[in-house]
């Protein structure tokens, strides 16, 4: 069997700009990285924003498992095969992070023959957005240290810094460092932290701003540090809006490639949805509905973290409105979350899927909790058995959900023209009244509580004290009316990352709480979740190399 490096480099592409003239872009209103990736011009946005818009499609899923979910493969294949049955439709992904790619997952491409290319350059550097977010996070933080150093006029107090550095790797030394350390000149000693870039501030900014202007304004708005006697101090205070600003200006464009397919994508920010808000760009979206009669787009990880920011955050600030949303499972993983260990997972066992198809229940309860109409989709494995795909079609359709088996790994878009299909049918049977969970003016302790009890299925919520004390002073501060962007393990619906199914009977830790107030939200830190992982026991870049003519191997 092929892996999906070796079918992407097999793949013949098209030159981007002819890709993006199957949707009426002209090549004027591109930026061209090479000849397959561009970027989208801030012109266009002009030029097309009074069109109506097409329907939104998110794709989100159950709890993930070490047995592999395929959101991403499912995304890419549902819009080849909109493209298939005539539709113009346009995939919105976000970009990877070298985090994961080097470490466990791999990269995030797809996969089999549902991938965007060129799967390489996506995956490794792409066209530097990451390094922009990295170097304009980095750059506060220098500005921040050496304002300190050169007077501290501001009264930054040392101890309250709360501005972190980061990186786009998966590097654990870092989570807790000391700066500073030297003599007088080489700055105040102090202890230290380093996110990864996709738990960045900066990087929920460049997805949730409309516009520069609106990067500008949510860069400025940023809390770095307080004072001595507690005030807030902001990117605006250090000065630093402006250069943070002109090191993003072009990362905040959108930038497209292609499907294997030819199929157009728009893949753009990529903040993690276990300890970030897990979407894509807002501008991306935007466009994308601009530019297509339907757009799919993907939240990261389970439906309890990527689709719930996805509704509560994203569509919340930016006003879209999702018509329908995909919800992905593999009989795999269902088996899984039933308790069969990893390599079982090939023999047929219904007792084990009934037991396990209650993950799958939550996440069809919640979403519909949303008012937005479900179609689930079993990402197929050659494993699966007729007995198994039946028991979910029916599970399923019990619920009001439409069902369809999505063959796109195997087959491309061929394999999800049964998916696009009942999309489009429940697009146009079944009206969408979306709505956020919470309002607004929730007090932000009962925005948790609803979270965790509607959507995690806990009994209540306990708060360390520290969390107790940063939620009130956050309150004081005047964010209570912003929604929370929940961090919490993604192997679970609690915050236990062993409790697979659907766990009842437990609480939800809150450790500590903090705001983005550039992003427009508050953090809240649940169980054990870090901002910064690790690497595993053997990385995944053990077995990437790169041959002497220039070709990327082992990446998958
Ligand atoms: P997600 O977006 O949910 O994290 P991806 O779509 O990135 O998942 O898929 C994760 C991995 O699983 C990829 O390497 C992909 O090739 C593999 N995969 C996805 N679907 C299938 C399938 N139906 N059969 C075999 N492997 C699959
Ligand atoms: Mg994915």
């Amino acid at each position: 069997m092929k892996t999906d490096i070796q079918i992407a480099q097999e793949a013949t592409m098209e030159p981007i700009k002819n890709v993006a003239a199957s949707i009426g872009i002209e090549e004027e209103d591109l930026e061209f990285y090479g000849k397959y990736k561009a970027k989208l011009s801030a012109e266009l946005w002009d030029k097309v924003k009074d069109r109506p818009n097409g329907k939104l499609v998110l794709v989100t899923a159950i709890n993930p498992t070490p047995a592999g979910e395929g959101k991403t493969t499912v995304t890419v294949g549902l819009g080849e095969a909109m493209a298939k049955i005539g539709k113009k439709a346009l995939i919105a992904l976000r970009e990877p992070s070298l985090g994961p790619c080097f470490g466990i997952k791999g990269g995030a491409a797809g996969g089999g023959y549902a991938q965007v290319v060129p799967m390489e350059d996506l995956n490794l550097h792409f066209t530097g957005d990451f390094h922009a977010i990295t170097s304009a996070n980095n750059l506060l933080a220098a500005l921040l240290d050496n304002h300190i150093q050169q007077g501290n006029q501001l009264g930054i107090d040392p101890r309250q810094v709360v501005w972190k550095r980061c990186e786009d790797m998966n590097d654990r030394v870092l989570r807790n460092i000391v700066v500073g350390l030297g003599n007088k000149m080489d700055g105040m000693v102090r202890e230290d932290h380093f996110v990864i870039t996709v738990a960045s501030e900066i990087m929920a900014i460049l997805c949730l701003a409309d516009n520069l202007a609106d990067l500008k304004r949510r860069l400025g708005k940023i809390i770095v540090a307080y004072t001595f006697d507690g005030k807030p101090v902001t990117a605006d205070d250090l000065q630093a809006t402006g250069a943070m600003a002109a090191l993003l200006k072009d990362a905040i464009k959108p930038n497209m490639i292609q499907t294997l397919e030819h199929t157009p994508a728009l893949v753009h920010g990529g903040p993690f949805a276990n300890i970030a808000h897990g979407c894509n760009s807002v501008q991306a979206t935007k466009m994308a509905l601009k530019m297509s009669d339907i757009t799919i787009t993907e939240a990261g990880f389970g439906a309890d973290l990527g689709a719930e920011k996805f509704m509560d955050i994203k569509c919340r600030m930016s006003g879209l409105k999702p018509d329908a949303v995909v919800l992905v499972a593999t009989i795999r993983a269902l088996k899984y979350n039933g308790g069969v260990p990893k390599n079982e997972l090939n023999e047929e066992n219904l007792d084990a899927l009934k037991k396990g198809i209650v993950n799958l229940e939550k996440h069809i309860e919640n979403l519909q909790k949303f008012g937005v109409p479900v179609v689930v989709t079993l990402n197929a494995f050659s494993a699966d058995t007729d007995a198994e795909k039946e028991f979910v079609k029916t599970f399923c359709e019990e619920r009001d959900c439409e069902f369809a088996i999505a063959d796109v790994w195997a087959k491309g878009g061929e394999g999800g023209v049964e998916l696009a299909n009942k999309v489009l049918k429940t697009l146009e049977t079944k009206e969408s009244h979306f709505h956020p969970l919470y309002p607004d003016e929730m007090p932000l302790k009962d925005k948790i509580e609803t979270v965790a009890k509607e959507i995690y299925g806990a009994d209540g919520v306990d708060y360390d004290k520290a969390a107790l004390k940063q939620l009130a002073k956050i309150e004081e501060l005047g964010f209570a009316n912003v929604p929370v962007c929940m961090a919490k393990t993604q192997y679970s619906l609690s915050d236990d990352q062993t409790l697979l199914g659907r766990p009842e009977g437990f609480r939800i830790h809150v450790r500590e709480v903090y705001v983005s107030a550039g992003a427009g939200f508050v953090v809240v830190l649940t169980g054990a979740v870090m901002t910064m992982p690790g690497l595993p026991k053997v990385p995944a870049a053990n077995n990437i190399d790169v041959t002497d003519d220039g070709k990327i191997t082992g990446l998958f």
